[in-house]
């Protein structure tokens, strides 16, 4: 028999690991929301998918369900770029293209101001399209691939693109080359839009997980460094930029009802993930492929306000 100190001793379970596997158990039931397919390859995810994933803006990781199955980034991207192009470029080049204000509006409206043809905000496809623009580099391979790197410092690993999502969006998105060529008309792209459209196809089909959207968004909670690599991400004065863009218009047109009701910046894709960012603290992530109208995953949406709530996240909270 062995005794003390070599008996096998339990190994400790964070509360949190185990609220969050209870949390997961209990949603995976719920069986709303549709899988995207407006972009013919999405429709083949699995609507069974579910992940979650915390990671604190000093490094720990929790993590539950498909919190390692990749999918594409799709809308969660544009934050990340819009970063890119405001280091890049400069705040006021930025400006001058792409407003700051609420659409209320759905994605992939025009929001173009009728004056002056500038994107409401860079969270608008319009908006996310000019930021492509402004990412140095004349053609999409340059621009993609500073933008893949740039996103990978961020998840803390190498990240790819799935040519697959990005071949499928490319040949379907003629909305958005639409939306590219008013741009151009409106002169807020110089030239030929192709590139700039083509990099945003790419960026939206790069490819995550649960847990690197997670490092992604604590990256934004710890002031632009990535709180295990320790890399410098974005610059500490664009973090609050990016963050308030989000919590205008990160939930598409529920933006307004996620803002009253969550109270923190965050940012939905048609992949099924969401992410949202509790600065200075934390970022919380949901997976799962079934969305609702606006476009935001319903598992996740639900997930991510459980822990907000439970947690006592919401930035305003502190007020009560
Ligand atoms: N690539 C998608 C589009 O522009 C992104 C949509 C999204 O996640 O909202 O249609």
């Amino acid at each position: 028999v062995l005794r003390f100190p070599f008996s096998p001793r339990p190994v400790p379970t964070s509360p949190i690991q185990e609220f969050l596997h209870s949390l997961h158990a209990r949603l995976r039931e719920l069986s709303e929301g549709n899988v995207a397919d407006y972009i013919p390859e999405l429709a083949h995810a699995d609507p069974d998918q579910f992940g979650i994933c915390i990671a604190t803006h000093d490094g720990f990781v929790y993590e539950v369900g498909d919190s390692r199955q990749p999918f594409t980034i799709q809308s969660i991207s544009k934050p990340l770029t819009y970063g890119l192009a405001l280091e890049e470029a400069g705040e006021a080049a930025v400006l001058a293209k792409i407003g700051v204000e609420p659409s209320g509006d759905v994605f992939n409206a025009i929001s173009l101001r009728p004056q002056t043809g500038a994107p409401l905000n860079p969270l608008i496809n319009a908006g996310a399209i000019t930021a492509c623009g402004l990412v140095p580099g004349d053609t999409v391979a340059l621009k993609s691939s500073r933008i893949l790197a740039t996103y990978s410092r961020f998840a803390g690993r190498t990240l790819d693109i799935d040519e697959r999502v990005y071949a499928s969006e490319s040949g379907t998105g003629h909305r958005n080359r639409a939306i590219g060529w008013m741009l151009r008309n409106f002169s807020i792209l110089d030239g030929d839009p192709t590139p700039a459209l083509e990099t945003y196809f790419k960026q939206c089909a790069i490819r995550v997980t649960c847990r690197d959207l997670a490092l992604m968004g604590a990256t934004l909670a710890n002031g632009g460094v990535n709180p295990i690599t320790k890399e410098r991400c974005l610059e500490s004065k664009f973090v609050p930029r990016v963050l308030a863009v989000m919590m205008m218009e990160g939930f598409y047109d529920e933006s307004g009802a996620w803002a009253y009701k969550a109270g923190l910046p965050a940012k939905t894709g048609v992949g099924g993930g969401i992410v949202a960012v509790v600065p200075g603290k934390m970022a919380i992530v949901g997976f799962s492929p079934p969305v609702n109208e606006a476009g935001n995953s319903v598992r996740a949406t639900k997930a991510i306000n459980y822990i907000i709530d439970s947690l006592d996240l919401d930035i305003f909270g502190s007020t009560r």
